[in-house]
């Protein structure tokens, strides 16, 4: 396998959804794990994770986490830094995605990153930078030369105005009816892509040849690239259960 990024916040996946080339180039994502919704017990990072009903069969206790505790603590660690030295968390960011940049440069391919690999944080706002002395109102701006994307249960991220490379895809659930229908809304007048997960590959491929609600369905599983999908109108990002998820009831995941 190639060598992969790693940093104190960041590391890059070492699978194919997160290195995938389009016609402008390739790109690698380097994703930030974090402790999900209030693990960390100093704060909650998903602040729907309740009303969405997603904590349970959260992705971040599938895979190499589900399995060593070490990860889950490193990962509470972290968070913990987070909430108690934001500033100084913010610094090693800049530190960690300015060294990705560099390291994607001697690869010869773009950065793509994406923070909320296990969190609903909003980036876009309160999170203050410093890049070589300069002060940026938001990591995002701090580096133009970087694709950041995320998914994100937030509906109300979706009606700011986010920097132009910073792309955000709606995150589904039926676990609180009126949760699906404000996510369905903000799709709606916004136009963004609302990712769906599906109990399995088969229903997700059945919900592919027709639609989910009306709407077109495309193959989120492909690649993690969200920026890469197709825009202007709202697309189903079809993905399917993976770990726990797969025994969720609670209506996050569709059947
Ligand atoms: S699915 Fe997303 S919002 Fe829900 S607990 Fe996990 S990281 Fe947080």
């Amino acid at each position: 396998m190639a060598k992969l990024f790693k940093s104190k916040t960041i590391r890059s996946g070492g699978n194919a959804k997160t290195i995938k080339g389009d016609k402008m180039g390739e790109y690698e994502t380097a994703i930030m794990y974090l402790a999900p919704a209030a693990q960390s017990l100093l704060g909650n990072v998903c602040p729907m994770a309740v009303t969405a009903g997603c904590e349970m069969g959260c992705l971040s206790k599938a895979g190499r986490a589900g399995m060593f505790s070490s990860i889950v603590e490193a990962r509470i660690a972290k968070t913990q830094r987070y909430f108690r030295d934001r500033a100084q968390f913010m610094a090693d960011l800049v530190k960690d995605v300015a060294a990705f940049v560099r390291y994607c440069e001697r690869k010869g391919i773009k950065p793509a990153v994406r923070l909320n690999g296990t969190s609903d944080i909003q980036w876009e706002v309160a999170h203050p930078c410093y890049r070589d002395g300069e002060r940026f109102g938001s990591i995002f701006e701090a580096f133009p030369e970087v694709q950041f994307y995320d998914y994100t249960k937030i509906y109300k991220r979706v009606s700011r105005k986010l920097p132009a490379n910073y792309t955000l895809t709606l995150s589904y659930s039926e676990a609180n009816r009126a949760y699906a229908d404000e996510i369905k809304k903000a799709a709606t007048w916004s136009r963004v892509n609302v990712a769906v997960v599906f109990r399995s590959k088969a229903v997700r491929d059945s919900y592919m040849a027709t639609t989910f609600e009306g709407v077109e369905v495309l193959d989120g599983d492909e690649t993690d690239m969200r920026f890469l999908d197709p825009k202007g109108h709202t697309h189903v990002i079809g993905l399917y259960a993976k770990g726990p998820a797969k025994k969720d009831t609670s209506g996050f995941v569709i059947d």
